[in-house]
């Protein structure tokens, strides 16, 4: 199939990839010079704007940072809205279902249909094509682009409306979050009292405190010290945020996803939002007077 891919950065460079790597022919564009050159050199063909891309093909797909950077893709000046050949638009992106919503509705003016397809599961899972593929959007165009997402990864059909997947994708992320947050905690409270952090893991990867950070994000990125899963600080306090205004929008209770949201924010003014989400621990340490891992104080 020919489709366009918008946003090759940490996600979006490794997934396009491995759609030309299973025989689909691409067009690519991202704002970053000299992004776009490893997947020119595999055959990918570089387009001068997003409307370039939907003026060559049916089928665009992006993964891009913030919803407002999608919606100018999609539906702002320059954006896909304008492009003669585009049919369907698939965000990878994580926006928020009211977002996802919103440029529905502005790309169904001209006949586009969007399909929001929020992907978990890391870079790691992007370059091995383990990601959880969340699709919400129309019956024919899930039908059309099903087989072409599962190169990413297992597709889980959500639902049809606009934002169905999103809302999925943030009730994930949330836990995610809040696993990093929780576990974080958990562990700089060990290492304080003198425990073992790698023993501490060990332990709760063989009891009933098993997560993702606990099973993931502690052995491979905390305790070695190397922050480095390739997730900005600033995109995980993105989805928490776009959580709570969905869990508020819901009218449902959200106590929870305050507090890690706190726990997000402070990561985020402490440390950096474009740092590693594995550095959301550093602030809690740093209250705590420990470090946790090699690193001792
Ligand atoms: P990233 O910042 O690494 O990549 C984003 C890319 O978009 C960059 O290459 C940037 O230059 C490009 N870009 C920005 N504005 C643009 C524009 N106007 N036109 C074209 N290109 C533009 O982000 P990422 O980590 O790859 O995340 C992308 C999306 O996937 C986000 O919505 C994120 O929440 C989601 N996500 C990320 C991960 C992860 O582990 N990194 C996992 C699941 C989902």
């Amino acid at each position: 199939m020919e489709i366009g891919f918008i946003g090759l950065g940490n996600m979006g460079a490794p997934m396009a990839r491995r759609l030309i790597e299973a025989g689909h022919k691409l067009v690519v564009y991202d704002t970053r010079d000299n992004a776009a050159a490893p997947l020119v050199a595999l055959g990918a063909q570089l387009a001068s704007s997003p409307q370039d891309v939907a003026d060559r093909v049916e089928t665009v797909m992006a993964s891009l940072p913030e919803p407002q950077i999608v919606a100018k893709v999609a539906v702002g000046e320059g954006g896909l809205l304008r492009g003669k050949r585009i049919k369907r638009f698939v965000d990878l992106s994580t926006t928020g279902a009211r977002m996802a919503a919103t440029i529905a509705t502005g790309l169904a003016k001209r006949d586009i249909a969007q399909i929001d397809s929020p992907v978990s599961g890391g870079v790691a899972g992007a370059v091995k094509g383990t990601l959880a593929v969340m699709v919400s959007g129309p019956q024919a165009d899930i039908d059309a682009v099903k087989d072409v997402l599962s190169v990413f990864g297992t597709v889980f059909v959500i639902g049809h409306k606009a934002g169905m997947a999103q809302t999925m994708k943030l009730a994930n992320n949330f836990l995610s979050a809040t696993a990093m947050a929780a576990t974080s905690e958990a562990i700089v409270m060990g290492v304080k009292a003198g425990l073992d952090p790698s023993i501490m893991i060990e332990v709760i990867n063989a009891g009933s405190g098993r997560n993702t950070a606990s099973t993931g994000k502690f052995p491979n990125a905390i305790i070695p010290r190397t922050f480095n899963l390739g997730f900005a600080t600033a995109l995980m306090l993105k989805d928490v945020r776009l959580c709570v205004a969905e869990a508020r929008a819901l009218g449902v209770p959200d106590e929870v996803m305050n507090a890690v949201l706190g726990v997000w924010e402070q990561a985020n003014s402490e440390i950096g939002g474009d740092k590693d989400f594995t550095t959301v621990i550093q602030p809690i340490e740093k209250r705590a007077g420990v470090i946790v891992g090699r690193d001792k104080p």
